[in-house]
């Protein structure tokens, strides 16, 4: 499937938010958001100083924020957007649950890839076992307690090591469980909203698409 792959610092300094696209960096001194947050281009910091939103402009900034942050085209994004609202309960608490449930983000959760996109990576190359069953599908939707565990073929490379010590020193947000020498880890249960640290106002992408 086709995605994005430009520079992707560009992409948080255009939502003036940080997406967390590029592994490590994004927790440094060396992310371009700690000095330059404002717009790309010539006249970024003009625009930081004059820009004038209306109420679409707001939906539309939050959602690309959103859909930029898991990586995800507009299609399919839409389609979850849809399939989020088709379900009982709270449509953005479901479509930030089914972003959530992706494998390639449960897998950069764990800390088997630094960013979303190295997890991506790693899923498609089939290194990652749900269950014990290799699935080299990104989008698949993870259940509770499933268990996910590096491909030893894959376990052995450096950067699954270092991403994956990086994950601990962290710490792991409380609906993941994971054993660092095993390299295995368990999604425990589907997070609720409030567990679920984001500053996308994820109501106005609600609002967006329900016109
Ligand atoms: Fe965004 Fe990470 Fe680049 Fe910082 S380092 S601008 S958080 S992608």
């Amino acid at each position: 499937m086709a995605r994005y792959i430009g520079p992707v610092c560009r992409l948080c300094r255009r939502e003036g938010s940080k997406l967390f696209l590029k592994g490590e960096k994004c927790y440094g001194s060396k992310c371009p958001m700690e000095t330059r947050a404002y717009a790309p281009g010539q006249h970024g910091p003009l625009q930081k100083r004059r820009r004038r939103t209306t109420v679409y402009g707001d939906q539309l900034r939050e959602k690309q924020k959103l859909r930029r942050t898991y990586n995800i085209l507009e299609k399919q994004f839409k389609s979850y957007y849809e399939d989020a609202d088709r379900r009982k309960g709270n449509t953005a608490e479901n479509l930030l649950q089914i972003l959530e449930g992706r494998l390639d983000n449960v897998v950069y959760r764990i800390g088997f890839g630094a960013s979303r996109t190295e997890a991506r990576q790693l899923v498609r190359h089939k290194a990652i076992k749900i269950n014990g069953r290799r699935i080299n599908i990104p989008s698949y939707q993870v259940s509770a307690d499933d268990v996910l565990e590096v491909h030893e073929s894959a376990a052995k490379q450096l950067r699954v090591k270092a991403a994956l010590e990086a994950a601990e020193q962290r710490g792991w947000p409380d609906w993941i469980d994971v054993d660092v020498k095993a390299m295995k880890g368990v999604y425990k249960s589907v997070p609720g909203r409030a567990e679920i640290a984001s500053d996308v106002r994820v109501s106005l992408v609600v609002a967006l698409y329900s016109k």
